[in-house]
């Protein structure tokens, strides 16, 4: 590959966020080189494990419900221009997002449903609120006790996080991005003329601007990061579930927060890979350059799913598979999206905290405009999102 060294834009780290952008800088014409210490979509991030919740209604503030309802616009549109290249997917399903429904579980009344449906009420986002006993006749798999209740988006789902980050790949690609996998980038360094310099394992290239999207590991790029995002280890596990009770059509996707420190999100077996379920909360933080350990080297990998599993899904059988993916956990699970202060050109995208990914598709395209016509140009609430004054 002969790759010039000199670009508008270069982005450290394609995954999730940064594959997005870069998809969204070529086709708008921009030289953009991407560069990723991996091999995107792979499993040493945070993108991993086939699929990610969609959903609008949201505890965290309208921003939040505002950029999620742009993502879910720019899925649908991924989808159609998807559908238009045959060739687009090498490996797996092509699916890039199924509307199977979200069910939001928590104590009746509480902050996590009122909060949820107000965004919807806001917003006009189509939703049910669901009692308990109501919840178990629908969905004859979950057993709900009557001190919780539900709140159903009926438009939400599932969006295939590896289907997609590959596709944002290849249509970077045929736009004229470039694309440098397997390369670590080392150094973000501002030349006297005011241009970039990007230090990494294959060489160093320049550009304009530069943009931070290194997820778990973006502290290793950023250092001043460093006490803002967290790497967090999480155990992720498939486990065999009854096509009757636990099957699409038969349970949506799933979140179940229990009003005090455990939550938990699933899905149903969409491909008889077995319903996936995961914790939200808690996990262990991870050190950089130190292995991940394994699903199963801790006994509460498996027996804390197992616990949530009898108590909300009882009838789910034993263990298929589990994986670990990171979490790249930011204070409040804030997004972190802009210039990083006092770093003019350098911008970062991250703090997804487990809850990013649906956001991807308005990320790309918020961070792609903002680096070529200015922030002024998007709708954006940046000031939602900023790092100056995060600790
Ligand atoms: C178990 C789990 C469940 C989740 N569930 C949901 C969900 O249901 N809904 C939802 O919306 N979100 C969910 N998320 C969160 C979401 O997946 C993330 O927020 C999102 O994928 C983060 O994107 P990112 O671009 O920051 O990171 P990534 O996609 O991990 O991309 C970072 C990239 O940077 C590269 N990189 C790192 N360091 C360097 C370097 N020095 N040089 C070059 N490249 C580098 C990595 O190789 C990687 O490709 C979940 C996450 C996990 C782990």
């Amino acid at each position: 590959l002969d790759i010039p060294s000199n670009y508008d834009v270069i982005i450290a780290g394609a995954g999730s966020f940064g594959m997005s952008t870069g998809y969204q800088l070529a086709k708008a014409g921009v030289r953009v080189l991407l560069i990723d210490a991996n091999d995107p979509p792979h499993s040493e991030g945070s993108h991993h494990g086939t699929t990610r919740i969609v959903r609008c209604a949201y505890t965290m503030g309208a921003s939040y419900v505002k950029l999620a309802l742009r993502a879910m616009e720019l899925w649908k549109e991924l989808e159609n221009e998807s559908a238009s290249i045959p060739d687009s997917l090498e490996h797996g399903p092509r699916s890039l997002y199924s509307p199977i429904g979200v069910i939001s579980i928590g104590p009746i009344g509480s902050l996590f449903i009122q909060s949820k449906t107000e965004s919807c009420i806001t917003f006009g986002i189509p939703h049910q609120r669901i009692t308990a006993a109501e919840l178990q006749v629908i969905w004859p798999g979950l057993s709900i006790p009557h001190t919780m209740e539900g709140l159903y988006e009926s438009e939400a789902g599932v969006l295939y996080s590896e289907n997609i980050i590959h596709l944002y790949r290849e249509l970077a690609l045929r736009h004229g991005a470039e694309l440098l996998v397997h390369t670590k980038v080392l150094e973000i360094e501002q030349t006297s003329s005011g241009r970039q310099l990007v230090r990494t394992s294959a060489g160093e290239f320049t550009a304009q601007k530069v943009l931070v999207s290194g997820g778990a590991w973006s502290s290793q790029l950023l250092p001043e990061l460093n006490n803002i995002i967290h790497p967090i280890r999480k155990p992720i596990a498939w486990f065999e579930a009854p096509q009757d009770r636990y099957g699409i059509g038969t349970l949506p996707a799933f979140i179940i927060n229990n009003g005090g420190d455990e939550e938990y999100f699933g899905f149903p077996d969409l491909d008889n890979s077995g319903l996936k379920i995961g914790r939200h909360d808690g996990g262990q933080i991870v050190i950089p350059g130190q292995p991940i350990a394994p699903f199963g080297a801790f006994d509460e990998d498996e027996e804390e799913l197992r616990r949530a599993l009898d108590l909300f899904l009882p009838g789910v059988g034993g263990l298929i598979q589990g994986q670990t993916c990171l979490y790249e956990h930011s204070p409040g699970e804030r997004l972190l999206l802009g210039q990083v202060p006092g770093r003019s050109g350098v911008w970062f995208a991250g703090g997804g905290s487990g809850h990013g990914f649906k956001f991807t598709s308005a990320i790309g395209e918020a961070m792609s405009i903002a680096l070529t016509k200015g922030q002024e140009h998007t709708s954006l609430d940046w000031h939602s999102f900023t790092l100056k004054g995060v600790n």
